[in-house]
């Protein structure tokens, strides 16, 4: 007998404030960061256990999540519960140092990793998908992907324009689930942003929660209102009503030139994801079902000469790079062989970030008191006051964004600069100016934790794009320093087979041993970045090892 099972609000609701519900606070970290994965506010899909990303999950099923938490409230200081895809399994012996959670989520022998062989096993409720922070518990909502967005915009900036956006025409695509923080990161950089969207719907959604300013559905109006907005210095976003192929059609033929160019159409599904130039919506909509085959068809055509229209416009100037969404591989598949002249956004505008250790540091008040992030807000602010990106971020941040589920905070620290924010946060622990424990935690997009070829190891100078040893290092030695819980997982972001990647967790609860535990973990887990990078022949890579003592050579003079 099967009962459909439904996400309860109530049963599930995250606990806040200073009791505990578990034996510590550790354990109580994992508890409510868990559910806060799976609160309605904060993910996609609570029904399904779904947070985000496609079917990225928190838990196996509803019987695995009860008694996740179950297995939490009874966990002993001394203890480790091992998660295995989304299933609790067992209660193991080990030590107050040690993480209280071991996870491990879609890991399959690299010939069986594939989708095909992974739905076989999820459909026998053997297996599930983790994503990256949604089955490691540590998603915070859309501000993550907003500020990865700026950063990456803000790296733009910085690489190609004199530090700001102002007075640039940034065209891309995609205004979705992730796509939808484009506009809201562009015009942060004080760019003006213009976007095709084929779905209605998706544009007034981004306009209701003020992520975009403008819709049209005029394609030349929107470029004429654009290029005014950039001729005046304008921070505006507009959101045309058009396929993404038409407006970059209409783009080369009024030899228009866009300042940078990418695209965030969902092009890494080519039947539910993206939607040919050559049908409506309302006919995209009944050929995927009528007749998928030739859906995928079109929609492979389609990507190929919206890649070619993108190459067009990169040859007469616009700075072009790839979002992440495998457009490349799709036009490539479909015969474009130089598909790949433009390259990814991390080899173009993340990696140097990587080489100084820096990463999608980001945190959560176990309070649940907006106050507390005020604290943090204030206390990094003054602690890094020489870092403009940031100041612009922390300062727009509190504007505009609205905090989903538990309040949370993301920024981007390097080498050295989390360590010293981490045990920061302890002192403000220790001493009651934050109500309750801080939980400290980062995307497994980062420098040290990941090996995924076609997006954050693409290109790396000596070919070792595809070595996976790097993010089980990290997973090893986060789990030697003493994190509050670790995970390694196989797939997020470009699916079965592209990707293995790591992710940790640590609380600061204001006690000495977090103080010690802070230490180690928040210095090795981007050191394993920077060695990594240097490894790999990055000179500013070497540089950040000798200046942090994490260079082999030195170690050992
Ligand atoms: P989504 O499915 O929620 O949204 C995709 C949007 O694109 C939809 O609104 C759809 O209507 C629109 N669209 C599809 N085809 C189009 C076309 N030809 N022209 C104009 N609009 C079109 O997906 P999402 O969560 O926004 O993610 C988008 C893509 O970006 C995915 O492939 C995702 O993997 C990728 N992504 C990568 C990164 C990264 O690497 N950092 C981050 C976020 C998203």
């Amino acid at each position: 007998t099967t009962t459909i099972r439904r996400y309860d609000p109530v049963k599930y609701a995250t606990p806040t404030g200073t009791t505990l519900t578990c034996k510590g606070w550790i354990q109580e970290a994992a508890l409510r960061m868990l559910l806060n994965n799976l609160n309605p506010e904060v993910a996609e899909r609570p029904d399904d256990l779904i947070v985000y990303g496609g079917r990225g999950k928190a838990a196996r099923n509803f019987e695995s999540l009860d008694l996740i938490i179950k297995a939490l409230k009874h966990l002993e200081n001394d203890e480790s519960l091992l998660v295995q895809s989304g299933k609790p399994v067992g209660i193991l012996k080990t030590h107050a140092d040690a993480p209280r959670v071991l996870i491990s989520n879609s890991q399959l022998v690299p010939k069986w990793a594939t989708w095909e062989h992974f739905d076989e096993l999820e459909k026998k409720g053997l297996m599930m998908y983790g994503q990256m922070t949604a089955g490691s518990w540590i998603y915070i909502g859309s501000q993550g992907i907003v500020q990865g967005t700026y950063e990456t915009y803000a790296a733009a900036a910085n690489k190609d324009f004199g530090g700001t956006l102002k007075g640039t025409l940034n065209v891309t695509a995609g205004l979705g689930g992730m796509g939808g923080a484009q506009p809201l990161a562009i015009t942060m950089n004080e760019g003006v942003a213009l976007i095709a969207e084929v779905e209605g719907w998706r544009i007034n959604k981004r306009i209701e929660t003020r992520y975009l300013d403008l819709k049209m559905t005029d394609i030349d109006a929107a470029i004429d209102r654009a290029l005014e907005a950039k001729q005046k210095g304008e921070a505006l976003s507009i959101g045309v009503l058009c396929n993404a192929v038409h407006l970059l059609a209409r783009l080369i033929e009024r030899k228009i030139v866009p300042d940078t160019l990418t695209d965030q159409t969902s092009a890494h599904d080519p039947l539910i994801g993206y939607i040919p130039h050559t049908l409506t919506l309302e006919q995209a909509n009944i050929l995927r079902e009528s007749n998928p085959q030739e859906y995928i068809a079109r929609s492979y055509e389609s990507m190929h000469l919206h890649v070619q229209h993108m190459l067009t416009l990169q040859s007469m100037g616009a700075i072009t790079f790839d979002y992440g969404n495998n457009i490349r591989a799709r036009a490539k598949e479909h015969g474009l062989e130089n598909a790949f002249d433009f390259p990814g956004f991390v080899p173009a505008y993340i990696r140097p970030l990587f080489c100084e250790g820096k990463g999608p540091f980001r945190w959560a008040a176990l309070s649940g008191d907006p106050a507390d992030i005020a604290v943090t807000d204030e206390l990094i602010a003054n602690m890094f006051p020489q870092n403009e990106s940031l100041q612009r971020w922390l300062k727009l941040a509190k504007e505009k964004i609205a905090f989903q589920g538990l309040p949370a905070r993301i920024c981007w620290l390097g080498q050295g600069e989390r360590e010293k924010a981490g045990l920061a946060f302890n002192e403000l622990v220790r001493t009651g100016k934050v109500k309750a424990p801080i939980v400290i935690g980062r995307d497994h997009l980062d420098t040290g934790s990941v090996a995924s070829p076609n997006r954050e190891t693409e290109a790396m100078p000596d070919g070792s794009d595809a070595v996976a040893d790097w993010p089980l290092l990290n997973a090893l030695v986060n789990t030697a320093g003493g994190a509050s819980w670790v995970s390694l997982h196989h797939g997020g972001g470009v699916g079965m087979g592209y990707s293995i990647h790591a992710g940790m967790v640590i609380v600061a609860d204001g006690t000495e041993a977090a103080d010690k535990r802070l230490a180690r973990v928040l210095r090795n887990d981007p050191g394993v970045g920077v060695i990594r990078h240097a490894d790999a022949g990055y000179d500013l890579a070497k540089d950040t090892a000798r200046k942090h003592r994490l260079d082999l050579d030195q170690q050992l003079s």
